[in-house]
């Protein structure tokens, strides 16, 4: 039995988990809360760095209740990217530190892999299509010849972070997507907003400001705009997917990310893979969202395909791109 210990903590999540190749033992979290606005980088780093001892302590005693302990950890994971580099790097140096003491391999794990992999464990789907949405990433990926290559993705910034902006800019806190998510169900009439997609790719900027204008210069009710910016950026969102089944010829969809745990786009997304004979897969809310189990899950991926991270490779790297990674685990 392998155990891989993973650390998560790119953004606003820390989190520390624990899976063996049967299941996920453990997962200890603890979340940032802005007090007031979005992310900020380095509140959110001491945040982490005040929080990991607590996390990995907790994450430890979970295993002793299953009868194992610190000595049956084969390897510890961690995001190495992509996400906010002061959060990146307070995660990295407590890898690196526990790698060091322990005695045992560090492995730095891509996190958006980490999302598509956890969904498909979960999910039991082998070669899906995947929309992966979250507060900065928005990307179509689909595997081939030992790469995810990313068939689509935004131009700027991600649907997540489209959401939350204008959630604060209607005086909402963070995190503001599960809020437009209840707006939204309320509005009745669709307000004017820009759709943009360009071939594979997305733009949601513009989005947040004509929401912005709709509420502050043209009056709209709150609902009416939730409503019409989720129309809308959800449609955008499904019309690539599509484009990328067909294109693809594939006949599975997974949905990964924060953002996917929103209903409404999950049911636009079963409906267009329903009239395409496609069948649709989503795994459990807390996989889903940032997560430390996801991490440890690709960890032991990549641990039992011999892909481990020598000390000098694992800097950070706050752009990390899924289709840098040569996968190691898959035929
Ligand atoms: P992640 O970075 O994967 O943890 O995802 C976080 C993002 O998911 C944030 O931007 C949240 O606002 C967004 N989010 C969480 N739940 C929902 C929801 N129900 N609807 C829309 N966005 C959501
Ligand atoms: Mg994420």
């Amino acid at each position: 039995m392998t155990l891989i210990l993973g650390l998560e903590g790119t953004a606003w999540n820390l989190s520390a988990a624990v899976v063996s190749e049967e299941k996920a033992i453990y997962d200890a979290e603890s979340t940032y809360k802005p007090l007031h606005g979005g992310i900020h980088p380095r509140e959110a780093a001491q945040h982490h760095a005040s929080e990991l001892k607590s996390v990995v302590s907790q994450a430890v005693k979970g295993i002793e209740a299953e009868g194992y302990s610190l000595e049956n950890i084969d390897a510890i994971a961690f995001s190495q990217g992509p996400g906010m580099g002061p959060c990146l790097r307070t995660v990295a140096t407590a890898a690196r530190a526990l790698s060091i003491s322990l005695k045992i391999p560090l492995i730095g794990v891509n996190h958006c892999i980490a999302h598509i992999e956890i969904g498909g464990w979960r999910c039991g789907v082998k070669d899906p299509v995947v929309l992966y949405v979250s507060g900065a990433n928005s990307q179509v990926l689909v595997y081939r010849s030992r790469k995810y290559r990313i068939l689509g993705e935004t131009l700027d910034i991600g649907i997540g972070n489209a959401l939350d902006k204008f959630a604060r800019h209607l005086g909402l806190s963070h995190p503001g997507g599960p809020k437009i998510e209840e707006l939204a169900a309320k509005g009745t009439k669709y307000v004017y907003m820009p759709y943009v997609v360009k071939g594979m790719d997305l733009s949601f900027s513009g989005l947040s400001t004509a929401a912005k204008d709709a509420f502050t210069s043209h009056k709209h009710k709150k609902e009416d705009i939730c409503y019409s910016f989720q129309e809308t950026a959800f449609a955008m969102l499904t019309e690539t997917t599509e484009r990328a089944m067909a294109h693809r010829c594939k006949d599975e969809m997974l949905l990964a990310g924060g953002v996917g745990a929103n209903r409404r786009l999950q049911q636009m997304l079963r409906t267009m893979c329903q009239d395409r004979g496609a069948s649709f897969y989503v795994p459990e809310t807390e996989y889903l969202r940032d997560n430390g189990t996801m991490i440890a899950y690709l960890g032991l991926l990549m641990y039992k395909s011999g892909n481990t991270t020598p000390i000098e490779e694992s800097t950070v790297n706050p752009n990390f791109r899924p289709d840098e990674v040569e996968v190691t685990w898959r035929d």
